[in-house]
């Protein structure tokens, strides 16, 4: 019997076909087994030993082409999905990361309000990210299971609050800053990444000089700059760092204030926190007769509802797909 078309088989389909030609059920080889009963005995132990080493030539035969196909298939695939990033292409222009995009426009607003940027580390120490911003130990805010800490006591900022307590420290008031930067939180969901990014904002001058009316003016302005012609309204809140404390709406950018799934038929979504400066926050960094308020607000957030992007883990898969619906 002639074995040398399972060597020839150009694929797997073909392949299976000869297997079933010499070993199925009714295969050639298999048809010879069965004809071994009308033998006599001295031939049926001569022929089946011909017949067992056949069948094993059949079978490494069909095995080692099934590696050989196999392999031939995936390195196929493999050039076809591949990725020359050295190659040009006009079409993979690249774009500017809707975070980053975000973050830029929401710099702009505040510059042109003749806010300054500020910018501290990442990895801070408690009395930064905590103790200073009225989070005394045992502050359910300051839970093992939100906070990545480092065996030497140190942390990852949880927010970019702590820069406002360094400025506060090296200047003197009157202080008008945004802190732009990376957080991080033990946190992965449709909406939490365990590293996003803040813009928050601190104004402080003498006494009396600065007022709840001040903090409303720039941030309805400033959301009216992000979304366009939205309502903004403020709810009270808490904030252990601001009292009083508000969090602020703005009407649904995607029912105009009806009613949907995404403000869970409230007509409202929740943008941004702010309130009037805590005063143990200004006892902590040494400060006198001053009054301030205090705002901030998460980047992906706003991101995610300005570019209707559902699932904020996406924008952080480098996917070359999405990316390119925002150029
Ligand atoms: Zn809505």
């Amino acid at each position: 019997m002639d074995l040398s078309e399972i060597k020839n088989a150009l694929n797997l389909d073909e392949l299976e076909k000869l297997r079933i030609k010499y070993l199925g059920k009714n295969g050639l080889i298999t048809s010879e087994f069965k004809k071994l009963k009308n033998l006599s005995e001295e031939e049926r132990k001569k022929v089946a030993k011909e017949l067992n080493e056949l069948k094993e030539k059949a079978i490494n035969l069909i095995q080692n082409k099934k590696t050989e196909l196999e392999e031939k298939l995936l390195d196929e695939k493999m050039k076809l999905e591949k990725i020359d990033v050295s190659l040009y292409s006009p079409k993979n222009t690249g774009a500017i990361h809707p975070v980053t995009d975000t973050m830029n426009k929401i710099i702009e607003f505040f510059t042109r309000m003749n806010f300054s940027v500020e910018t501290g580390p990442l990895v801070e120490d408690d009395f930064h990210n905590f103790e200073a911003l009225n989070l005394p130990k045992y502050h359910p805010a300051r839970d093992m299971q939100d906070t990545f800490y480092f065996n030497d006591g140190k942390l990852l900022r949880t927010h970019t609050s702590p820069v406002q307590i360094r400025t506060m420290e090296k200047q003197k008031p009157p202080i008008r800053m945004i802190s732009p930067g990376a957080v991080f939180r033990r946190d992965y969901d449709l909406t939490h990444t365990p590293m996003f990014h803040q813009v928050e904002g601190l104004v402080v001058d003498e006494k009396g000089k600065v007022s709840f009316a001040n903090l409303k003016f720039i941030l309805e302005s400033f959301l009216i700059h992000m979304f366009g012609d939205v309502k903004v309204r403020f709810r009270p809140s808490f904030f252990p760092f601001t009292e009083p404390s508000a969090e602020v709406d703005i009407s649904c950018i995607f029912c105009g204030g009806e009613g949907c799934r995404v403000c869970s038929h409230t007509g409202w979504l929740e943008v941004l926190g702010c309130g009037v400066v805590d005063p143990n926050v200004f006892k902590a960094v040494g400060y006198e007769n001053v009054s301030g308020y205090a705002f901030g607000l998460g980047v992906e957030r706003f991101a995610m509802l300005i570019n209707k992007i559902n699932d904020l883990r996406s924008m952080y898969e480098g996917d070359i797909r999405l990316m390119e619906q925002f150029k």
